[in-house]
C-alpha cells in the first residue's frame, strides 16, 4: 500500500469511531449564542412606565414613520450620517433591504415611471451584481423579485471594481449591487478606501434609478484591537452628487437581540422620504417602543462599544477555537503538492470563510453531515447556489459552545484531509 493509502485507511477508521459517536453538532448558524443574548436583558422593562420620547410624543401610539428623533441619532451616529437622511425601522434590516428592493422594482423610486420592472421589455430580466462569496439572503431577495444575478469576483480589497465598471458600462438593465462592505459575510474582507471611492462614483456611470445595497451589518463587530477604518460612503456619494444612488443599511440585530433588534437605513433624505412614504402604505408607523428601549439600553456609541466589548469576549475564543484546528490539522500538510485548504482569519464579524482545493466543498460538507456534524451547503454562498469552483464552506462559530466547536472541528480537519485523500486517488 501507498503511504497515501495507508493514510486514508486510518482516517476511515478514525472517522467510522465519529460516526459511531452520532454526534449532533452545527456550525451554520451565523446567529448569537445566548450568553451574548443575556447581554442585553436590561432591554426588558428599561422603560418602566415613561414612554416619552424626547419630542414629546408617546412611544407606544401610531404614528413615526421615520422613527422616533433619538433612535435616528442613535441609528445615524451608528451609519456616520445625519439624522435627517436615516430612518429607524423595525427589527430586520433584512426586511428593509427587500422593502426597498420591491419598492424600486415595482413602484419606482422616482415616480411610478421609474418603476425598474418597466426597463426591462420582453423577456428581459432587471440584473443585479452579486461580489460572491456573498451573503444568501441577498440573494433571496433576487430570486423572489425575478432579478437576475451576476457573480462578480472577490479580492482581498473588494469587489473586483474594474469588473463592476465594466458590466455597469455595458449594461443598462443592471441596477444594483450587493455589499457587505465591512468584515463581509462570509469572507471578512474589510473594502479598501480606494474600492469605497470607485463605488461612490458609480452612480456617474449607472444613472439615477441605480442602488448601492450597502449592507453594513458588522460595521462594530470587532475582533481585533485595532480595528480596520471603512470609508464613509455616504460622505463620498455626498462629494460625487450621487447620494442617491447609495442605500447604507445597519441594525442592531448581533448587538442587542437578534429577533427584536432595531432596524435602519440612510441615503439622501429625498430617498429615504419616499421610502418612509412607501412604507406607510403597509404599516402606520414602526414599533417605536422598542426604539425608545434601544436608546436607553445603548444610550450612545460609546454605550455601544462597551457592549460590543462584551460580545468579543464571548465571540473571541470561539473564532480561536476553529482557527487552531484549522491550523493544527491543516497547515503545512499536502496532498500532490497542494495545500489541503486555505482559511480566513477575520478581523471581525461572524464568519470564518475555507476554501477547499477545486472540486471537494461539496464531499466535505457530505461527509461531515454523515459524521452528524452539519456545515452550509456547500454552493450557498454563492448566487443560485453555484460556486463555480466548488470550494468555499462558510464555518460560523458564533451559536455553538466551545466544546462543541472542539469536536466538531476535529471532524471537519478529518473530513478536509479524508476528501482530498479520496479526489487524489480517483
Ligand atoms: N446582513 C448580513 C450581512 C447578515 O449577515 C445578516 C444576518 O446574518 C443580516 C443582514 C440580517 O440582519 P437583520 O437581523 O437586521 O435582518
Amino acid at each position: 500500500m501507498t503511504n497515501a493509502a495507508d493514510r486514508r485507511q486510518a482516517l476511515l477508521a478514525e472517522y467510522e469511531n465519529i460516526k459511531s459517536r452520532q454526534l449532533n453538532l452545527d456550525l451554520t448558524r451565523g446567529k448569537p449564542a445566548t450568553a451574548q443574548l443575556d447581554l442585553s436583558n436590561a432591554l426588558d422593562g428599561i422603560l418602566n412606565g415613561d414612554y416619552r420620547c424626547a419630542d414629546g410624543t408617546d412611544a407606544r401610539n401610531y404614528g413615526g414613520g421615520l422613527g422616533i428623533p433619538e433612535a435616528r441619532q442613535f441609528a445615524a451616529d451608528y451609519l456616520e450620517t445625519h439624522p435627517s437622511q436615516v430612518m429607524v425601522g423595525g427589527n430586520s434590516s433584512l426586511q428593509i433591504m427587500y422593502q426597498y428592493v420591491a419598492n424600486a422594482m415595482l413602484n419606482g423610486l422616482q415616480g411610478a415611471e421609474s418603476a425598474w420592472q418597466n426597463e426591462a421589455k420582453g423577456s428581459e430580466r432587471i440584473k443585479f451584481l452579486c461580489p460572491a462569496p456573498g451573503y444568501d439572503r441577498h440573494f433571496s431577495i433576487c430570486e423572489a423579485l425575478n432579478i437576475e444575478m451576476i457573480p462578480v469576483r472577490m479580492n482581498e480589497q473588494g469587489p473586483n471594481m474594474d469588473e463592476v465598471e465594466q458590466l455597469l458600462s455595458q449594461d443598462p438593465l443592471i441596477k444594483g449591487i450587493w455589499c457587505v462592505p465591512k468584515y463581509a459575510n462570509p469572507n471578512g474582507v474589510v473594502y479598501a478606501d480606494e474600492v469605497v471611492d470607485r463605488f461612490a462614483r458609480l452612480g456617474t456611470i449607472a444613472g439615477a434609478n441605480f442602488r448601492i445595497m450597502w449592507d453594513n451589518a458588522y460595521a462594530e463587530h470587532h475582533l481585533s484591537d485595532e480595528p480596520p477604518q471603512l470609508a464613509n460612503l455616504l460622505e463620498l456619494s455626498d462629494k460625487y452628487g450621487t447620494l442617491d444612488n447609495a442605500i447604507v443599511i445597519g441594525s442592531t440585530s448581533k448587538i442587542t437581540f437578534a429577533g427584536a433588534g432595531m432596524a435602519f437605513v440612510a441615503s439622501s433624505e429625498a430617498n429615504i422620504k419616499q421610502f418612509a412614504e412607501y412604507l406607510g402604505i403597509s404599516t402606520i408607523g414602526p414599533d417605536k417602543v422598542n426604539q425608545l428601549r434601544h436608546v436607553r439600553f445603548l444610550k450612545d456609541m460609546t454605550g455601544l462599544r462597551a457592549l460590543m466589548q462584551e460580545h468579543r469576549k464571548i465571540l473571541q475564543p470561539k473564532f480561536e477555537l476553529v482557527l487552531k484546528h484549522l491550523r493544527e490539522g491543516l497547515s503545512g500538510k499536502t496532498i500532490n503538492n497542494k495545500a489541503l485548504g486555505s482559511w480566513t482569519e477575520p478581523a471581525g464579524g461572524y464568519f470564518i470563510l475555507f476554501d477547499t482545493q477545486p472540486g471537494l466543498a461539496g464531499r466535505v460538507v457530505e461527509l461531515c453531515a454523515a459524521a452528524g456534524v452539519k456545515l452550509t451547503p456547500a454552493g450557498s454562498t454563492w448566487p443560485y447556489k453555484k460556486d463555480p469552483a466548488n470550494t468555499n464552506i462558510r464555518l460560523a462559530p458564533s451559536f455553538p459552545s466551545l466544546k462543541e466547536i472542539d469536536e466538531a472541528m476535529q471532524v471537519f480537519v478529518l473530513c478536509v484531509e479524508l476528501a482530498t485523500l479520496e479526489a487524489s486517488e480517483s
